[in-house]
């Protein structure tokens, strides 16, 4: 779960990083008035959950109470990657000397977070890695320990910054490591944390990505969450247990269990197609949840097959197939599907399918190839 900037920085703030004072608004009205509480010169900014909002003119400075109305009634009305916006945030702006890249993530590959910084912020941290990999200083953090001391003041050496603002950045790094363990985040970013004019420290910028399966002990992060941004088919899948993930090719996948339906995604790429989509059903998949997977994937104009992958276990196959047979009559569709069904009462639960003309396979390669050659004839028709 993503956070907008203005959530992840008052969780900052919580965790003793200093941000600019401000807001959060929903009208131009509001804006105006957080305006004219701060005095002086704001910067507008909208609130949606994708980068580059400053190259789409998303972030605005206003000068006067009238212009963050004017301004903020502009951003309002824009939409940035397709994502409208709702909200904006109204901080008193900074005067900026010079902008660092700061934050925390999951390294797999060494099993531990890792911290990042970079004296070329404000920019994407992927396009510095790509251009200038030299300019990012990265240091291990043993969660037993936590991120020393010594280690923040390695980065701060690494980056070049100042020494005056050691102290500063120190505590900085820390409170930005306590809040992504507090929050369960999987990424806690700072991007950019200016060095401003009166030489302070400041998070201008906040991202946090909440790791979801930590939702359930994370009540107040929970609620957080801000639907309007989500995508409709995640919110859905979310409704009825289901994992789902939309990625851009067109075989729609239905599969219960999470390694299972890792395993359908590579084998449909090794006959040569491209998945729509990753999709765990979870156990125990009835027709209404079968129903509902399946609307979910036929939302996605993309998906020119389906492939429904399901392994019999607790779940007789044939209850699977009836489930399916059920769910077609409750979403009418011309994309074609193919069914695997292993498990007890396969043999029951392909013949139930086979009578309603429904392509199936037994090992999950054939089914693969018969998806990805239901693509192609759809691209030929
Ligand atoms: P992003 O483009 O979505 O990452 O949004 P940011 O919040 O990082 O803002 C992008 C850029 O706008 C920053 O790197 C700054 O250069 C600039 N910016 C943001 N806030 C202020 C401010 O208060 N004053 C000034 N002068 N520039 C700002
Ligand atoms: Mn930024």
């Amino acid at each position: 779960m993503k956070l907008h900037e203005y959530q992840s920085k008052q969780l900052f703030a919580q965790h003793g990083i200093p941000i600019p004072r401000g807001r959060m608004a929903m009208t131009a009205a509001e804006a105006k008035a957080i305006a004219e509480e701060l005095h002086g010169r704001v910067v507008v900014k909208a609130q949606v959950l994708v980068g580059g909002r400053g190259k789409a003119g998303g972030i605005r400075l206003a000068n006067s109470p009238e212009e963050a109305l004017e301004i903020a009634t502009q951003i309002l009305a824009m939409q940035i990657k397709g994502f409208p916006v709702r909200k904006v945030l109204v901080d008193e702006a900074a005067n900026i000397q010079s902008e660092i890249y700061l934050g925390v993530t999951n390294d797999r590959a060494a099993r531990r977070p890792v911290m990042i910084a970079s004296a070329e912020g404000g920019i994407e941290i992927e396009e510095v890695a790509r251009t200038n990999p030299a300019k990012i200083a990265r240091i291990h953090v043993d969660p037993l320990l936590g991120l020393r001391e010594y280690q923040a003041r390695d980065l701060a050496a690494s980056i070049e910054l100042p020494r005056e603002h050691w102290r500063s950045f120190i505590d900085i790094a820390r409170g930005l490591y306590a809040a992504y363990c507090a929050c369960d985040a999987t990424l806690a970013e700072i991007n950019p944390l200016v060095i401003t004019k009166a030489q302070t420290l400041l998070a201008l910028d906040g991202k946090m990505v909440i790791d979801d399966n930590s939702l359930f002990r994370q009540t107040k992060l929970a609620e957080m969450r801000d639907l309007d941004e989500e995508a409709p088919a995640e919110s859905e899948a979310r409704k009825y247990g289901l994992t789902y993930i939309k990625l851009d090719g067109n075989i729609g996948c239905m599969v219960n269990g999470a390694g299972l339906a890792m395993a359908t995604m590579d084998v449909i790429k090794v006959a040569g197609g491209n998945p729509a989509n990753f999709l765990d059903i979870g156990g125990g998949a009835g027709a209404d949840k079968v129903a509902a997977a399946l609307e979910i994937i036929l939302s996605d104009r993309a998906v020119k097959a389906v492939l429904l992958n399901v392994f019999g276990g607790i779940t007789r196959c044939d209850e699977v197939a009836r489930g399916i047979l059920r769910a077609l009559e409750q979403v009418s569709t011309k994309v074609p599907m193919v069914v695997r069904l292993v498990g007890t009462n396969e043999e029951e639960g392909r013949r139930l399918l086979a009578e309603k003309k429904m392509t199936t396979a037994t090992s999950l390669l054939e089914a693969a190839e018969k998806a990805v050659a239901l693509t192609r004839q759809e691209v030929a028709a």
